[in-house]
């Protein structure tokens, strides 16, 4: 039986400041967990980490796997899960889709060890939540990528040719239209290739599952702490409203937030994702026939991701949003009205079924966008801050890959995926403001208004299409 059917379907929920993933996690005790209170007064650590996201907790838990010795202080403005690592679609992805550019930039052999690495991740996840009994829903049932409009049709071509090329061919299956309908029955698929690489989770189980273990093995995490001020000097001394942290180390997995600081403003620009969860409505995902846990996104440049929850639900998330200029993290970040509306409009497009299923929860989150498209991890000149973001809407998984990357760092212990392609580049630089800001904002509502009309099956007109491809043509690897 589909529950709680009401003709309020189409309305944006008012907003509870938290993520219904979060809500969810946080109504069980093991997820709520410990406090964790703000720093009071004046401490010293071997390594203190700015940001408790997944990038933080899991450079932390990798850190103590290395030396259970280590005095690692983890400090965060919210609480753990409060940003994106608890507001995400939970799709925890490798590179494998990204293997044709991959192989493009970096050569076969380097873009195979990043794949590889980046699947390492997702079953490390998976071991992770196992071997600590944290329930955070992860299951691997695949990945789709699906054409929904004419244009997408073939848009996995290149990925396909590579995989061949690689030996990889039995990992990816192209499907016609009836194929990809059969699995899930939108009007709108019109074919799409599936992957046997990737797994979901609910993100914000996952934060706080992290949180709970590193506490357990002597991590301090102290929450509502942001810190204020940043001496990248040794020792790194980290100023909060009150008290103050100087270490040895410092590892910065401030993800978006990182714009506001000088040293990384340029090297990312800051997005918003959205995304809309329906009411249960079991029986509805039954006539779709979508039954399994598998993701599916698809090609538009700023890409609907779509999931269940296990309780029948819809997540269906809108990425490449950006309110209006949004120079610094604003509260549209978290809640904005008219992006949700875009959400639930796209939603119903693509389910029509759905349309008359309560929307429950609608939230979104910033994106640290890269111009490469990639994280980047470094080591600030001095030696001893190090620092990795940039996952550009695909850091679920790579922000494991980053813990390890940066917990290695910490301890100058080597690793083979220090030699990723990914450690100590130089990120792309963005224009200055203040052309940044109006330039990206004028290039994403060409971007979206090229994404909706072709979704309509209408063509741009050649001033659109122009300006959606600009930042390609710039070299950032952005846009259609
Ligand atoms: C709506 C949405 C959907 C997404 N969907 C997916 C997906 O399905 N799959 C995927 O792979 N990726 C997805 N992403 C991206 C993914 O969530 C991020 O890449 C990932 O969570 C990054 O983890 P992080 O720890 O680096 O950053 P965060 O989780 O942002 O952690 C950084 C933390 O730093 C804290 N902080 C900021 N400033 C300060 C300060 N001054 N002092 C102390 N603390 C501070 C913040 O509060 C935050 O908790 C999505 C993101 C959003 C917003």
């Amino acid at each position: 039986m589909t529950t709680a059917l009401e003709p309020s379907a189409s309305t944006v929920p008012p907003d509870e400041g938290r993520s219904w993933w979060l809500r969810e996690a946080l109504a069980l005790p093991e997820f709520a967990g410990d406090d964790a209170p703000a720093l009071q007064g004046d401490a010293t650590a071997d390594v203190v980490i700015l940001g408790g996201g997944y990038t933080g907790l899991w450079t932390a838990y990798q850190l103590k796997r290395l030396d259970p010795g280590v005095d690692v202080v983890v400090l965060e403005q919210d609480i753990c899960g409060g940003g994106p690592s608890g507001r995400n679609g939970g799709f925890v992805n490798s590179y494998w889709n990204d293997l044709a550019h991959l192989s493009h930039e970096f050569g076969d052999a380097t873009a195979l060890r990043l794949c590889r690495a980046g699947e390492d991740s997702v079953d490390a996840i998976g071991a992770f939540c196992a071997g600590h009994g944290v329930d955070a829903w992860f299951r691997t049932d695949g990945d789709l990528g699906v054409a929904a409009s004419a244009v997408q049709v073939g848009a996995w071509a290149d990925l396909v040719v590579a995989a061949e090329r690689l030996g990889l061919a039995d990992d990816f299956e192209v499907l016609s239209a009836e194929a990809m309908r059969a699995l899930i029955d939108s009007p709108v698929f019109r074919g799409g290739i599936l992957s046997r690489y990737g797994a979901t989770v609910q993100p914000a189980r996952l934060a706080r599952g992290l949180r709970r273990v590193v506490m357990e093995m002597g991590v301090r995490v102290h929450e509502r702490t942001p810190v204020t001020r940043f001496g990248t000097g040794s020792p790194a001394v980290a100023e909060t409203p009150s008290g103050t942290v100087r270490a040895g180390a410092a590892v910065v997995a401030l993800n978006a937030w990182a714009s506001h600081w000088r040293r990384f403003r340029r090297a990312i620009t800051v997005r918003g994702s959205y995304i809309v969860l329906t009411a249960a409505a079991p029986d509805r995902l039954q006539e779709l026939g979508w039954t399994s846990g598998v993701s599916m996104s698809d090609y538009r440049a700023a890409l609907h991701y779509v999931r269940t929850t296990p309780d029948g639900r819809i997540a269906f998330g809108v990425g490449g949003m950006q309110p209006n200029l949004a120079r610094s993290i604003g509260p549209r970040f978290a809640h904005d009205e008219a992006a949700l509306r875009v959400a639930i409009a796209d939603l119903h497009r693509m389910f029509p079924t759905f349309a008359d299923v309560p929307i429950e929860a609608g939230w979104g989150g910033p994106i640290d966008v890269s111009g490469a498209h990639l994280p980047f991890f470094g080591t600030l000149e001095g030696g001893s801050v190090h620092y990795g973001l940039g996952y550009t809407g695909n850091g679920v998984g790579p922000s494991h890959l980053g813990g390890r990357i940066l917990a290695h760092r910490v301890i100058g212990r080597h690793d083979d995926v220090l030699d990723l392609p990914i450690v100590d580049s130089q990120p792309m630089r963005f224009p200055p403001e203040p052309i940044r800001s109006p330039g990206a904002l004028i290039a994403n509502t060409a971007i979206r208004h090229k994404d909706e009309l072709e979704d309509r099956g209408e063509q741009p007109n050649p001033i659109v299409d122009f300006v959606a491809k600009l930042p390609r043509r710039l070299g950032y690897n952005l846009g259609p």
